[in-house]
């Protein structure tokens, strides 16, 4: 019995699919399935920028929290190790705000 060949999955903008065969185990075929996993790692990347620019920086439980998500989108793969530091040095600055300003005397 002939192995059944899938095709992949992807539909072009016009609506015409792809006629590459779908890799072993998966819908779609090599080029797809790597722009789809680019995609998804872009969005993810966004995500967790537009989470760090609005994060509020204003204790040290969520700046701990914002130096755990950059440090694990480093070891993901998603932050390249500049970014990554570029970040961490920023969480830095909030801490160290944070903290001068919790040691000065209220007026
Ligand atoms: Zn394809």
């Amino acid at each position: 019995m002939p192995a059944r060949r899938v095709m992949c999955q992807h539909f072009s903008e016009e609506d015409v699919r792809c006629g590459a065969v779908a890799m072993r185990r998966q819908r779609y075929c090599f080029h797809h399935l790597r722009e789809r996993k680019l995609v998804a790692r872009m969005k993810r990347e966004q995500a967790r920028q537009r989470w760090l620019e609005h994060a509020p920086l204003d204790n040290f439980k969520s700046i701990n929290v914002a130096i755990i998500k950059t440090v694990n989108g480093m070891l993901l793969g998603d932050i390249d190790s500049d970014r990554c530091g570029q970040m961490l040095h920023k969480l830095a600055l909030a801490s160290a705000s944070l903290r001068k300003a919790q040691e000065e005397p209220s007026a």
